[in-house]
């Protein structure tokens, strides 16, 4: 699907970043990862759940004909289950191939992914046996970096580079990895950080105020920073790409609209009536048309997902405690 720039499929986006649906859930259009691909080296961006380490390491090896002794870095956007979950297991299968594979990142990420206890045991609640295995990791799997620190890959030339912004609000950690090419800004894989999109016909979005890490104030103070990157294409993790400039703008501004909006959405719900269901139903009957394809997705599920955010900026706002 290419109207408003809308790219759903698995393939070549730039000539250095190439998508690929993770098929996570056993659904496509879920949860996309990167590959950022030199002459001499490739990096992931993202990999989803242990359950979708199989899938990526298929796609890497017998569509795309890499071979794994290239893969130089794992790179997560943050160290959430659906979106780095399977990092643990994805590095150990691509050491047999290549010893020096880095899962490079900062010291926040770092710290959360060797301590997943917590946040599995968090996300069991909303997504029951979903989540895949979340394992520590050693200490020689990493390679720490600084936000915003330049990553110079072999095999790029001297106006290319990769790093992480930071962009925190969706959780503490969260940076979007981010390639540029002769002073502009080729590709930024956004993660979490501009919300997701479920319908795939247009550029609405939802939000990724999950509990309890959510946090407006820094939320929107990232998105503002990103908007200003002027992104030629853009990555979501949920889910695809949008191509050019115009587009990947009109996402992420609508975005922070939403953002803005469902703030004062369940404020002013919660106000009326201080149950989270009733806020719950009264988004998804007032407020959710046009951002799902009911013909595409599970109520069920949708509605847990709004529970989540609901709740979560329930207790940024101070009405709820963190279970
Ligand atoms: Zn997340």
């Amino acid at each position: 699907m290419k109207s408003l720039g809308i790219f759903h499929s698995s393939g070549l986006i730039t000539n250095n970043v190439i998508h690929i649906d993770l098929e996570q859930y056993n659904s496509t259009e879920v949860c996309s990862a990167f590959l950022v691909t030199t002459p001499e080296s490739n990096v992931i961006l993202d990999c989803g759940t242990s359950n979708d380490v199989p899938t990526l390491l298929t796609h890497i090896t017998t569509n795309l004909r890499i071979s794994l002794k290239k893969i130089k870095y794992l790179i997560p956007t943050h160290y959430h289950f659906d979106h780095f979950g399977g990092g643990w297991f994805l590095w150990k299968q691509i050491k047999e191939y290549n010893p020096e594979v880095k899962i490079l990142t900062t010291l926040k990420t770092k710290e959360q992914l060797q301590e997943p206890t917590l946040h599995m045991k968090r996300a069991g609640r909303t997504f029951g046996n979903m989540i895949g295995e979340m394992q520590g990791i050693p200490e020689e799997a990493f390679e720490i970096i600084f936000p915003d620190e330049e990553i110079l890959l072999p095999g790029f030339n001297e106006t290319q580079s990769l790093s992480l912004v930071p962009s925190p609000g969706h959780c503490d950690d969260h940076v979007c990895p981010t390639l540029f090419n002769n002073y502009e800004t080729e590709f930024m894989f956004l993660g979490e950080a501009a919300g997701t999109r479920m319908n795939p016909k247009n550029l609405l979005t939802l939000g990724t105020s999950m509990p309890p890490e959510f946090n407006f104030t820094t939320y929107v103070q990232s998105l503002e920073r990103l908007i200003k990157f002027n992104p030629k294409n853009i990555g979501l993790g949920h889910f695809g790409v949008i191509k050019g400039q115009e587009f990947a703008l009109q996402l992420m501004k609508e975005n922070l609209e939403f953002t803005h909006h469902f703030r004062t959405f369940v404020k002013d719900k919660y106000e009326e009536k201080n149950e989270t269901k009733w806020i719950v139903d009264q988004f998804i009957e007032h407020e959710l048309e046009g951002r799902v394809d009911p013909s595409q997705i599970d109520m069920r599920f949708l509605t847990r997902i709004i529970v989540a955010l609901v709740y979560g900026q329930l207790i940024d706002l101070g009405f709820r405690k963190p279970k």
